[in-house]
């Protein structure tokens, strides 16, 4: 079979999978591969999990879809639980993590706009991504998303991750026009980097000062990769917005905007929807993902066999000429390499049995299901060790 009907918007590795169980997964020769990717982030409780599996087909038989002109009980269900775990206090509910991020911008324009500013300015961050919508990959940094897309939405500044000096010069150059900011709490794409240290908190104090919106795409730290519900518990702070996908649905579309009160309310009737958003299916499922997350004590596991993952990788990479760091949060694990590799993520499977991601050619990114065990992560230990050798 050839791809030869398809755009080449990915250069797929020539390695199919028929099942999935867990933190497994059979190609379709049956060989059995351990999943350190997840579908990037995505299926955080594992695969064909029975209590996903029972939820998806009960729903299927009663209800999936009845659009937004009626009022969905597993979406108000949904919305509960996420302001819950959250603090924040209202949710929208669209298909994933760009239409996400696009919510989360359209309340900044209307927050500028309530503030009688005319042209409100969103700040963002060097090596960002937020999606591949015109307004996220505007907000988004680096050539391979942005290239030939010109002229993109020009309403961003753009400062140092982690670098307040160059937030402040903003502040004093442009503070009568900045509405919000948008930034990753580990940028995930970019190679696993996290906020430096205070900078979260900080950040929030200034917005808090300047009545800015702080917004957190928290679509790949958010649902407990990093070892908490959402990244920013661990920093003891609360944005006013926070955009959730990829690990809500498990692999069924989900994205959700989430916003304090005051700032959810920016939304009435008639200014943001989406057709297929929060709908029957996709909301019993990410609640169903919630309560196994909670129930297996997943959260827990993640931080714990997260940091055995990080020691263990250290210890045996300890001094290797090749590695020039090894860092990350919970089950979010990168492995920058002094030069890029290739075909890693090949080898890696074929010789190995063992599914990583390589982001920006170098950066080996670790994004194993959160109910990896003791054993699997030796496992992984091995096979990353055994590649680089
Ligand atoms: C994956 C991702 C997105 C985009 O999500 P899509 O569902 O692909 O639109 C946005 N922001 C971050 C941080 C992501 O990891």
């Amino acid at each position: 079979m050839t791809a030869a009907c398809l755009m080449s918007t990915y250069q797929p590795l020539a390695l199919s999978f028929t099942r999935g169980l867990g933190t497994r997964l059979w190609d379709q020769h049956g060989r059995e591969y351990l999943d350190a990717v997840a579908g990037v982030a995505v299926t955080n409780v594992g695969h064909s999990h029975p209590r996903l599996v029972t939820a998806i087909s009960e729903q299927a038989g009663l209800l999936l879809h009845t659009s937004n002109l009626y009022s969905i009980d597993w979406q108000q269900r949904l919305a509960r639980r996420l302001t819950q775990l959250s603090g924040l206090d209202r949710a929208f509910f669209n298909n994933s993590g760009a239409e996400a991020n696009e919510a989360a911008l359209k309340l900044a324009r209307l927050h500028g706009w309530k503030k009688g500013i005319e042209q409100p300015l969103v700040v963002v961050m060097e090596n960002a991504f937020h999606g591949r919508t015109l307004g996220t990959m505007a907000a988004s940094d680096g050539p391979s998303v942005r290239l030939g897309f010109q002229r993109l939405p020009g309403d961003f500044l753009r400062v140092g991750f982690g670098d307040l000096d160059a937030l402040e010069r903003i502040t004093q150059q442009f503070s009568a026009r900045i509405a919000a900011v948008l930034l990753e709490p580990i940028q995930g794409e970019s190679g696993v980097l996290p906020a430096p240290p205070g900078y979260l908190k900080a950040l929030r104090d200034h917005c808090t000062r300047h009545g800015w919106l702080m917004m957190l795409d928290e679509i790949q730290t958010g649902i407990g990769r990093t070892g908490a519900w959402f990244a920013f518990q661990h920093e003891g702070i609360v944005p006013d917005v926070m955009t959730l996908a990829k690990g809500l649905g498990n692999g069924i579309p989900i994205g959700a905007c989430l916003a304090r009160a005051g700032v959810a309310e920016l939304f009435t009737p008639g200014s943001h929807g989406s057709t297929f958003g929060g709908n029957p299916l996709a909301c019993r499922v990410a609640c169903t993902v919630l309560d196994i997350i909670h129930e297996q004590g997943l959260l827990q596991n993640a931080a714990r066999q997260g940091e055995h993952l990080l020691d263990r990788l250290r210890i045996e990479l300890d001094g290797h000429l090749q590695v020039r760091a090894i860092r990350g949060k919970g089950l979010m694990i990168g492995i920058e390499l002094a030069s890029p590799y290739r075909d890693l993520a090949h080898r890696a499977a074929q010789e190995h049995g063992l599914l990583i991601n390589v982001t920006r050619g170098k950066i080996i990114r670790l994004l194993p299901p959160l109910t990896l065990d003791a054993r699997e992560v030796e496992m992984i230990v091995r096979a990353i060790t055994r590649l680089l050798d």
